[in-house]
C-alpha cells in the first residue's frame, strides 16, 4: 500500500500542470528546494492582500493580525519539532543564517584557543564555513569525522576523536550529497558525556524525517522552510533554552533590544533578541501553511514514502552499466538523496540531457566541495525525492539515463 496519495498531492502543486519542451516535469531536485502547494501560495497571497502590516509594533488592527500570524508560525514550528516552548524557536532567514547565529553567537562567545570543533567531512558549506570563520577568530581547532567504506558516519573515528577539548560537535542530520543519516542519538549522548554541545544541521533531515528536538536532546537545530514546501527567505533555529541564554545576538538592529542609549543597549527577551530587523512576515504565513500541509500528511508517511522511492530507485540504478552511486547501501542509514555518476560523463552534461527528457536533477559539488573532492570526482548528479514524486519519476530518470548512456557511448557514430 502506498504511504501517500501522490495523485491527490500532485494536484495541489500548480507546477505539475506545466509542460517543459512538451514533456511532463519529473522534478527530482527537492534536496535543493521543494515545490510549493497551492495551500502555501494561497495563504501568503491572502495574508499579503488583506492582513499585512509590520509586526510587533503596531496598536492597530492590521499590525495586530500580522503579529498574531507571525507568532502562529513560531508556535507551529514548535509543535512540528516537539519543542517545549515557542520561545525556543528563532525565526531566521534559513538554515545558513541559523548556523551562522549559532557559530558566531554561541561559538564566538564560548570557544577559546585549544578548544576543538568536531564536524564531519561531509558537511554542507553552511555547517563548515561559519565554524572555519569562528575557529580563525577564537583560536579553536577544527577536526573532522569522515565517512566509512559504506559512506556512513564513522562512529569509531568519532569515538577516538571525542575528548574533553571538544566543545562543539556540529553534524548534518542528513547529508545533502550522500543521503547519510548519522546516528544522532548516539552522537548527542557521547558528545554530552564529554561536555560538548551538539549542533544539528537539520536542513535535509527535518523536511523528510521530521524531528522531535526534545526527545533527540541536541542543543541546537537549524532548518530552512524552502526545502519543506514553504517559501524561501525563512527558516528557523531551535535551541534549548539554557543554550539560547548563553548565546549572544549575532545581528543588531531594530526589534531585538530592551533599551538603547547612544552608548549601549540591552537585549529583548529570547527569542526576539535574535531577530533583528523586520522579519520575513509574509513568508512566515507560508511556513505555517507548509507545516500544516506536512502534518496533515503525517511525517511518518512522508518518511515512508521517501524510503520506498529511494529503495525503488537504488534497485533500478543498480542495473545501469557504468553507474556509480555515492551513498550508504544500508537503506536504514540513508535518506532520499541519491548522488551518482555515469561513466566518464560530466554530471553537468548528464543533467542537461536528463532535462531534455523532462527530468530535473542537480549536478555539481552541492555546496560540499571537500566531500565531492574526497569522492574523487569533479561533481556528481543528484536525484532527490519528496511527497509529490512517484515511481514514474524514477522510471523517467532511468529512461533519461539510457538516452544519456547512448549519447556517451564510445561506439556511437557521430
Ligand atoms: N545544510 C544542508 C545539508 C543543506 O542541504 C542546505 C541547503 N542546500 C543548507 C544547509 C543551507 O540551507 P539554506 O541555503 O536554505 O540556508
Amino acid at each position: 500500500m502506498p504511504s501517500l496519495d501522490t495523485a491527490a498531492i500532485r494536484s495541489d502543486f500548480p507546477v505539475f500542470e506545466r509542460l517543459i519542451g512538451g514533456k511532463q516535469i519529473h522534478f527530482l531536485d527537492s534536496g535543493a528546494s521543494s515545490q510549493k502547494p497551492s495551500q502555501v501560495l494561497d495563504a501568503m497571497t491572502e495574508f499579503a492582500a488583506h492582513h499585512y502590516a509590520n509586526v510587533h509594533r503596531g496598536a492597530y488592527t492590521l499590525s495586530l493580525e500580522a503579529t498574531t500570524e507571525f507568532e502562529r508560525c513560531r508556535s507551529s514550528v514548535a509543535r512540528f519539532i516537539g519543542a517545549t516552548s515557542p520561545n525556543e524557536v528563532v525565526l531566521t532567514r534559513g538554515a545558513t543564517t541559523a548556523l551562522n547565529q549559532i557559530a558566531f553567537g554561541w561559538g564566538g562567545e564560548h570557544l577559546r584557543a585549544g578548544d576543538k570543533i568536531l564536524l564531519t567531512t561531509f558537511e554542507h558549506h553552511a555547517n563548515l564555513i561559519p565554524w572555519q570563520m569562528v575557529a580563525r577568530r577564537t583560536g579553536a581547532q577544527l577536526d573532522f569525522v569522515p565517512f566509512n567504506e559504506d559512506y556512513q558516519f564513522d562512529i569509531d573515528v568519532f569515538e577516538a576523536k571525542l575528548d574533553t577539548d571538544v566543545k562543539v560537535v556540529a553534524v548534518t542530520g542528513m547529508s545533502n550529497v550522500l543521503g547519510t543519516l548519522p546516528p544522532l542519538r548516539q552522537i548527542v549522548e557521547q558528545s554530552h558525556s564529554v561536555g560538548a554541545i551538539v549542533v544539528v544541521d537539520g536542513a535535509q533531515l527535518v523536511p523528510h524525517l521530521g524531528v522531535d528536538v526534545t526527545d533527540l536532546g541536541a542543543d541546537f537545530v537549524a532548518v530552512s522552510a524552502h526545502k519543506m514546501l514553504g517559501p524561501t527567505g525563512i527558516g528557523f533555529l531551535w535551541g534549548r533554552m539554557d543554550r539560547l541564554e548563553e548565546m549572544e545576538p549575532f545581528e543588531g538592529g531594530g526589534e531585538m533590544i530592551a533599551d538603547v542609549t547612544l552608548e549601549s543597549a540591552t537585549w529583548a527577551q529570547i527569542p526576539h533578541r535574535f531577530e533583528a530587523g523586520t522579519p520575513a512576515i509574509i513568508e512566515s504565513v507560508g511556513l505555517t501553511a507548509a507545516i500544516e500541509y506536512l502534518e496533515a500528511l503525517g511525517m511518518d508517511a512522508v518518511a515512508a514514502h521517501d524510503a520506498e522511492l529511494t529503495a525503488y530507485a537504488l534497485g533500478r540504478l543498480a542495473d545501469v552499466p557504468d553507474l556509480t552511486v555515492y551513498g550508504p547501501s544500508d537503506l536504514s542509514k540513508r535518506g532520499g538523496v541519491i548522488s551518482f555518476t555515469l561513466g566518464d560523463a560530466h554530471p553537468h552534461d548528464l543533467a542537461t540531457i536528463l532535462d531534455s527528457e523532462g527530468v530535473s536533477v542537480r549536478a555539481g559539488h552541492h555546496c560540499a566541495k571537500p566531500l565531492v573532492r574526497a569522492l574523487g570526482v569533479p561533481a556528481t548528479a543528484r536525484a532527490s525525492f519528496y511527497v509529490y514524486n512517484t515511481t514514474d519519476d524514477v522510471d523517467a530518470l532511468l529512461d533519461g539515463l539510457s538516452v544519456a548512456a547512448d549519447i556517451f557511448s564510445p561506439s556511437r557514430v557521430v
